[in-house]
């Protein structure tokens, strides 16, 4: 077992000595973690001297909301899922439905896979009219463009050789940065770009990346900063991205890496597309440059937060339900169509104007296409749930059935 002095240091306290208050807290690892949990990990260390107490801090200081759990944990690196599975493993569990130590996790990111023109599946019958599905009005766009502003799909990645965001050391971060600016430099064709240090830009660029919706925000909420996360910020951070803007890395935030494609419009076909063909590219780069990225037949891709193990994606439109928003069955209806909502201006932030940010709830157990197909499915459904209560119509025979 790896030395981690500053561990063994706290072991002259007892296990009831050292153990966080937990009383007024709301989040998967307070519900977990028990002194008996605690206990049998607090002596151990992974490799690069990562504790149990540097999984939960964020946790400890971050009590959360009644109403919205947030998971109270991240790895520094890929072993803690591994040294600490007697805290992880539950937390995994009750935040991905269920999910076994033994369950195996599914990649797709054959972007054929995705099916979408298939309608019949997901309306009550008196949307299912097969000319009505063989049409596209919008010419190749597949969501209401008149509805649907903006589509996007994200994932992480992890360099396998170096510890996660919450634990690598500047020089650590700075090598991660250096070695995606040389990898992504060989893209071509439509991913040819160029990447933006955040050292190197003024106030007012970082401003407009981020209110134009390609940028992450500042690192200002707590469960960033007391993951250690934003430590040095802005060293080693910046954006890569096409000359389109539509294919984007992010370096160094949350993630090692953050791979995302957008666009605006409903085409989430095209936005699909160009996720998997560009995200295989890239992995196929940094393999060259002797870094893979970290994967398990378990867990799926590897990344810095639970919540994002599996496949890491979250494919969300930016999408207007003015009228259904307010409609007392939304919320059962997002659960049943395993999708969840956030306001326009990312996680944390409000709907404005009826626009909210729809994506998928489902990380872990279910593939690339299968989540990407939720969305398109569901928010299809939601459109036309939209378009009825807009005529003053009733919704009540469209509410789908628990996916
Ligand atoms: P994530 O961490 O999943 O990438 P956040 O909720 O932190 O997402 O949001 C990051 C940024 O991406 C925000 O500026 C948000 O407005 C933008 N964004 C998310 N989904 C969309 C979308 N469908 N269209 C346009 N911008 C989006
Ligand atoms: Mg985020």
């Amino acid at each position: 077992m790896a030395k981690n002095v500053h561990n063994d240091y706290k072991m002259k306290f007892s296990k009831d000595e050292e153990f966080p208050d937990l009383s007024l807290h709301n989040n998967h690892m307070a519900k977990v973690l028990t002194k008996d949990i605690y206990d049998k990990l607090r002596g151990k260390s992974t490799p690069s001297g990562f504790t149990v107490d540097d999984v939960i801090q964020t946790g400890v200081d971050n009590p959360g909301h009644p109403f919205i759990m947030t998971v109270g944990c991240v790895a520094g690196d890929e072993e803690c899922y591994e040294v600490f599975k007697d805290l992880l493993d539950p937390i995994i569990s009750d935040r991905h439905g269920g999910y076994k130590p033994t369950d195996k996790h599914k990649t797709d990111l054959e972007f054929e896979h995705l099916k979408v023109r298939e309608q019949t599946s997901i309306m009550a019958s008196e949307y299912s009219c097969v000319c009505c599905v063989s049409v596209s009005p919008q010419g190749g766009d597949d969501l209401d463009p008149n509805y649907v502003l903006s589509s996007r799909v994200r994932t992480g990645r992890s360099i396998k050789g170096f510890t996660l965001p919450p634990h690598n050391s500047r020089g650590e971060r700075r090598a991660i940065e250096k070695l995606s600016i040389e990898a992504l430099a060989s893209l071509d064709g439509e991913f040819k770009g160029k990447y933006y240090p955040l050292s190197g830009m003024t106030d007012a660029e970082q401003d407009q990346l981020i209110n134009d919706h390609f940028l992450f925000d500042k690192p200002v909420s707590p469960l960033l900063t007391c993951a250690g996360m934003a430590r040095d910020w802005p060293d080693g951070r910046g954006i890569w991205h096409n000359n389109d803007k539509t294919f984007l890395v992010w370096v160094n935030e949350e993630d090692h890496l953050r791979v995302i494609s957008m666009q605006k419009g409903g085409n989430m076909k095209e936005v699909f597309r160009r996720f998997c063909v560009g995200l295989k590219k890239i992995e196929e780069i940094f393999k060259k440059h002797n870094h893979g990225f970290s994967w398990s037949e378990h867990l799926g891709y590897i990344l810095t937060c639970p919540s994002n193990l599996g496949t890491g994606l979250r494919g969300g439109v930016h999408v207007k339900l003015a009228k259904l928003s307010t409609h007392a069955k939304f919320e059962e209806i997002l659960t049943r169509l395993r999708l969840q909502k956030r306001g326009t201006g990312g996680v944390d932030t409000a709907s404005v104007g009826g626009v909210f940010d729809i994506s998928n709830a489902d990380r872990l157990g279910s593939s690339e296409v299968d989540q990407c197909q939720m969305v398109v499915d569901g928010v299809k459904l939601m459109v036309e749930m939209e378009k009825k209560l807009e005529k003053g119509e009733s919704i009540d025979g469209m509410i789908p059935a628990q996916k």
